[in-house]
Formats: structure tokens, sequence, C-alpha cells
């Protein structure tokens, strides 16, 4: 490490006062989703926060009230050098109308070395010390070689992909960091889809035509669009089990590939025999599975049950997967992220970790799914790495470690400077 970074690390925690004021003030903003449409103040302030040093800003609505900001600092030497995506969502989880906060959720503290308050942990901690570490770096006089991109995004929360809207954008690096919730460790995940199943009958039948088309002899050929899904549900379950008996990923325990009924609507009033049923799934997958797979994988295991039976042989389910927003159009997909561990940039990371904190780096899967899948997608190689912990997330004062975001502050500086001198070229 040069004497310059060491330098600056030393400035991170001697300065950390002004650290956890930055923090404060993005807790005050109230970024709850839902109700989400509320971060257009948050961005103008982190837009402003960036443009001060020396990032350029490109601004785009996701939703109204709900825009990406995506600040760009062009190296000096952008062609040879790497270049890194920095992320986080600025969007945090919703409070419960009686919720019992400390002071607050949105009025931050810090108390027995804890900072409290809504996104503390997930992930009003991470942006600050993102931020925190590029102020450091252009108050130095600090010119990068490779470019620096920051995206601040919305609708994480809620599955509405701010970061899907930055890929699609065209915003690509030799690297990505989502300074997401996770305790410092170096983390991938796996991923989530979620999936709406339809039975439908072509024709609608009053309540009394039901002795017709279940007994012998009423020569009716329908359906209880409810009573089909049972069997739908039920070959779900099949599905989900033989899953957890089959597969597994190294760093879980079996079984996190479930299909969980999530929500059921179905049938008009007592007067009809029900005409249509639609079942909301939520699937769970392993890094090394795609959301594409694991869709058609249910299908075709789904289509083979509707085969068997006369009706839905006739009037098979319809399938719709994913969505761009759990408030919107009623869906989700988190894609998978898997590490390489030998990664340049992973490596780079996982070293400068053990040399801020004199402490063995851990590599492993997040629990939950974050936005970092989205870069995978789009073939960017990406880790979660961030203060906070998943237990503290989301909880009645969420709080974060003052050390640990002093010391992710650290480990980020350190990194961005690093990776961002490293030759594109260079062999490892
Ligand atoms: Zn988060």
């Amino acid at each position: 490490m040069n004497e310059q970074i060491a330098m600056l690390l030393k400035q991170v925690d001697e300065r950390k006062e002004e650290l956890i004021e930055l923090a404060k003030t993005l807790i005050r903003f109230e970024t709850p989703a839902p109700p989400a449409r509320n971060t257009s103040d948050i961005q103008a302030f982190i837009a402003d926060f960036l443009q001060k040093h020396e990032f350029t800003i490109d601004q785009w609505d996701v939703y109204p009230g709900d825009p990406n900001v995506v600040g760009i600092r062009k190296g000096t030497e952008s062609e040879e050098y790497k270049s890194l995506i920095v992320n986080g969502h600025v969007d945090v989880a919703a409070i419960a109308e009686d919720e019992q906060w400390q002071t607050g959720p949105f009025e931050p503290v810090v108390e027995d070395g804890f900072l409290i308050g809504r996104g503390a942990a997930d992930m009003k901690g991470g942006i600050a010390g993102a931020l925190f570490a590029i102020q450091l770096l252009q108050e130095a006089g600090i010119r990068l070689p490779g470019d620096l991109i920051f995206q601040s995004v919305i609708g994480e929360e809620v599955g509405e992909a701010g970061t899907l809207q930055c890929c699609k954008r065209g915003y690509h690096a030799d690297f990505a960091v989502v300074v997401d919730t996770s305790n410092l460790h170096i983390q991938g995940q796996g991923g989530v889809i979620t999936g709406w199943i339809t039975v439908k009958s072509p024709q609608t039948f009053h309540d009394a035509t039901r002795r017709q088309m279940i007994h012998a002899g009423g020569r009716l050929f329908g359906a209880n669009a409810i009573e089909k899904m049972m069997k739908i549900i039920q070959g779900l379950q099949e599905l989900e089990r033989h899953w957890a008996v089959m597969k597994t990923y190294e760093g879980y325990p079996p079984g996190m590939t479930t299909i969980n009924p999530a929500v059921i609507e179905g049938g008009r009033h007592a007067a009809f025999i029900a005409d249509e049923c639609r079942l909301w799934i939520t699937v769970h997958f392993y890094p090394n599975e795609t959301h594409q797979q694991v869709a058609q994988e249910i299908e075709s295991f789904i289509m083979r049950i509707a085969e068997s039976d006369p009706w839905l042989r006739e009037h098979p389910p319809q399938f719709q997967w994913g969505g761009e927003s759990m408030i919107v159009d009623r869906g989700e997909i988190f894609p998978s992220l898997e590490i390489d561990t030998d990664h340049p940039a992973v490596r780079r990371l996982a070293s400068i970790h053990e040399t801020v904190l004199q402490r063995e780096t851990i590599i492993d899967m997040s629990p939950t799914v974050t936005d970092g899948g989205w870069f995978s997608e789009f073939q960017i190689p990406a880790v979660i790495y961030g203060p906070g912990t998943l237990e503290e997330a989301h909880s009645i004062n969420e709080k974060v470690d003052v050390e640990q975001l002093v010391q992710f502050t650290q480990v980020l500086l350190s990194f961005i400077y690093e990776w961002c001198h490293t030759e594109k070229q260079e062999l490892y």
C-alpha cells in the first residue's frame, strides 16, 4: 500500500465524525419502499455531492419521484486502466405504523458505538462510506487512471430494478461492487424469480351446474379452476422436494431452492363455478442456475401434470414470469451471482480487507438477494461487499457498527484506488 493511501486510511478514522454525519444526512431522507416514489430529494443530494467531487451526472426517472443517479468520473487513461462500478440503493425497508423506535426511524442517533436509524445497515451506511471514500480521494488530488462510476439506484426493496435500468442504459465496467449489507463478507447470491400461474376456463358456469361436471352421466366438460390449481400446487410441492433432494451448492444448506405459493386469487362469487385461478409463486435458486432455467423446469414439470388431466390437457395453465416491480406489475427477478474467487478484483479486494482489518476475508453466499445479480446477467463480474448485518437490516432500531463502517470505508477507498490503477492488460 502506498504512503498516500496509508495517510488517507488514517484520515478516514480521524474524520469519522464527518462520515457519521454524512450517513445521518442520508438516513434523514425518508425513502421507504413501499410506498416508494420518494427518492427525488436524496438523489438530488447525492447528485450534488458527486458533482462537487468532479463527477458528471446522468439522472433519469425510473418512475416519477424515483430517479436513478449515475455519477461518472472519467479516468485519465480510460483505455488502458480498469474501470469500476460502485452500486447502492437509496430506498429502505418499509416502516409499520406501530413500530417502537428509540427516536424516529429517520432521526438517526449514535449509541454505544452503533449508528441507529432506518437504512443504517441496509444500506445508507454503505453509501455514506462509498461517498466519503470518493470525497477523500478527490480532496487528496488523486486522479484515477481508470473510470469510476457511482450508481445510486432506486427500488431495490420492492424488486424495482433501478440497477437493471443502469445496465440497460449501457453502463459497463471491468468490475462492480454492490455495497449492500454483507457484514464485510465478500458475497455472491442465489437468485429469486416470481411467477404467476393461471388456470382459466373459456366458459363460465353457474354454481348449479356443478353436479353435471363432476358426476356420472352429467356430460358437461367443465372444471373448477380452483380445484385444478390444487393439482398444480401439489405438483409444485413435489418438484420443490425433488430439488431439495437433488440440488446442492457449496456454502448453502440444502433445500434453499424453495417454491413458495405466496398469493392465490380466483373465483367470482358463490353463485359461480370458479372460471379462473391465479397463483403467485416465489422461487429461489442457486448461484449456478439462471432464472430462465428454473422457470423452464417448472413449466415443463407442470405441463406434464396438465397432460395427465383430461381438462387441463385441453386448457393448459399459463405462465408469466418475473416483472419489473412488486408495486406496478406484481413481479420481480433477482438474478443469481456466482463469485469467481480467482478473479483479480476479488483477490485484490480480499487482500486489502486482510491488510486493513488484520483478519482473514470470508467469501461466502448471501442468504438473501441484492441487485448484485444484475451485473452477472450483463456479464460484469461483481461482488456484494458492505457494512452491517442482515439481522440488523429491516429491523426496528436498525443499526450499523460505526467501527465497521470506518473499516468498510477504508477498504473501499483503497480498493477504488488500486483497481482503477490496474492496467487492463495486467496478467495474473
Ligand atoms: Zn439492501
